[in-house]
């Protein structure tokens, strides 16, 4: 009788271990834009440290280097759809661009499917330009707030979402990881 409490225990312990959910993601890099495979990679590296505490795995493979005409080397709405349906690739993606149009001119840009509704191509796609600050926190950073398709932020000390990124924030909540991984399963993001 013991035996089996104990191993039904230990079935009950397996079963709350959190999940490995794998995040399979595409990077483009944009030839010349300044984004070299050795920065790209220490990005995705700490990205992928980040985004284990809500028990997923950033998986990619090496980066598709895009040669393209100089004004679609910098983000800006237009220039990022004409880019997407002229080179498309799978979702969700990581484009590693030169500068940014916008205004005001963020580093680095999510878009998900809520904030995609008139730029249908660029949904689950992340920005990047090559001056981005902490480079491995802004990705896991944006990431987050495409598989959450939130652009909602948090004033906890040390956390991700924060609105300035650091270094020092890296933490996500146990609720912001459940709607990560719920959500980003449900958008099929996550498998
Ligand atoms: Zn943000």
């Amino acid at each position: 009788m013991r035996a089996l409490s104990l191993a039904l225990l230990l079935a009950c312990a397996a079963a709350t271990a959190q999940p490995r959910l794998a995040l399979p993601l595409t990077i483009v890099m944009i030839d010349g834009s300044g984004w070299t495979r050795e920065r790209a990679n220490a990005a995705l590296r700490e990205a992928a440290g980040i985004l284990e505490q809500c028990g997923v795995a950033l998986e990619h493979a090496d980066p598709l280097v895009l040669k393209v005409p100089s004004d679609l080397m910098d983000f800006s709405t237009p220039a990022a759809r004409e880019l997407a349906r002229a080179h498309p690739v799978a979702r969700p993606t990581l484009y590693l661009v030169r500068d940014t149009k916008s205004h005001p001119a963020f580093e680095a840009e999510a878009i998900g499917r809520g904030n995609s509704g008139t730029r249908p191509e660029i949904a689950d796609t992340v920005w990047m330009i090559a001056g981005v600050r902490d480079p491995g926190v802004a990705l896991a950073h944006e990431l987050a707030h495409v598989l959450m398709d939130s652009g909602e932020h948090s004033d906890e000390a040390g956390n991700l979402m924060r609105d300035e990124t650091s270094h020092k924030s890296t933490r996500l909540s146990a609720a912001q990881c459940a709607r990560l991984v719920d959500t980003g399963k449900a958008n099929g993001l996550l498998n």
